[in-house]
């Protein structure tokens, strides 16, 4: 393996390559990547450094957020078959017909979703900035795509809008149950609770926080008290072992797997350096043009 992750650094310098990585990859491709982080800060980190070539260690939704932002960068996706199920819960199709049939809507989508969803929407959201985004929205209607978990706490906390949400779902998040959080809790009775929005009503009413990974992560790190880390257990993977005087809890670890995060591989890597593996990630101009729209819409409500 030492090779290996030695040749990745030799080409990775050779190449002007940037190795970025969502925080939900095992811990090796955590410590082989330049920059870790959540998807849209990736995204923005990748504008800011302007790299010529960037492999993106994660799903493809990422890899084509990267490219939104950064067009004229190479954008690799080191496994092709590395999907977010959630981000193609919805097709494009139905937000054209949703907004045929409610032209006075506003479709807001959630990041995690395809570069073909967000050409089609109105206005794009982060787990952390929904709720800032949303409470600025002066619309009869707003259909929030695809998260139904993510849209229903954002729904919660503002009752006089109208806000319609499609049926998707994390199928990892999703998975936890509110027996899960109760097992947990006793089994740490000290600990607070952190969890992703993506999980269902019934498990973030218990948590003491709930916010995006890069927020459950500070949290962690800066939490007086033991945490229990409720989201994908590549953040407890990678924070348990780094920050040993914590005392930080994996929450569930056999269900919060998210297979298609962990695809990826140092041998992948090494070959989409070379150039013999991986997908070049490739969006017409006019759609760059049009999902573009949406996150800058999200950057300037938010
Ligand atoms: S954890 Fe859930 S939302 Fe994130 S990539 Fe996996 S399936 Fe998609």
């Amino acid at each position: 393996m030492n090779d290996i992750i030695n040749e990745i650094k030799r080409l990775k310098e050779e190449t002007g390559t940037v190795i970025l990585a969502h925080t939900y990859q095992n811990p090796e491709i955590i410590e082989i990547a330049d920059i870790t982080g959540d998807s849209f800060a990736l995204a923005k980190k990748s504008l800011a450094l302007g790299a010529k070539k960037v492999i993106m260690c994660g799903v493809r939704f990422m890899a084509e957020s990267v490219k939104i932002l950064s067009p004229e960068t190479e954008v690799i996706l080191p496994v092709p078959e590395a999907t977010c199920p959630m981000a193609e819960m919805i097709s494009p199709e139905r937000v054209r017909e949703y907004k045929k049939n409610n032209p006075e809507a506003v479709v807001v989508a959630y990041i995690n979703t395809t570069a073909a969803l967000k050409a089609e929407c109105d206005v794009c959201v982060t787990s952390s900035s929904a709720l800032k985004i949303v409470e600025k929205l002066d619309a009869p209607e707003i259909l929030f795509i695809p998260d139904k978990n993510l849209g229903s706490f954002v729904k919660e906390k503002f009752p006089e809008k109208n806000i319609v949400l499609w049926d998707g779902y994390c199928p990892v998040h999703a998975t936890l149950t509110e027996d899960d959080i109760l097992k947990a809790k006793s089994e740490h009775p000290e600990a607070l609770l952190a969890v992703h929005p993506e999980c269902e009503k019934d498990v973030v009413k218990h948590a003491d926080m709930a916010g995006s990974t890069a927020e459950i992560i500070d949290f962690a790190l800066t939490s007086e008290k033991p945490v229990i880390i409720g989201t994908e257990r590549g953040v407890a993977d990678y924070l348990i072992p780094k920050y040993p005087e914590k005392k930080l809890y994996h929450l569930c670890p056999e269900k919060l797997v998210c297979k298609d995060m962990k695809y990826t591989t140092p041998e992948n890597i090494l070959l989409a350096l070379k150039g013999e593996g991986g997908e070049k990630i490739e969006l017409p101009d006019e759609l760059i043009k049009k999902a573009k729209h949406s996150i800058d819409e999200m950057l300037r409500l938010g």
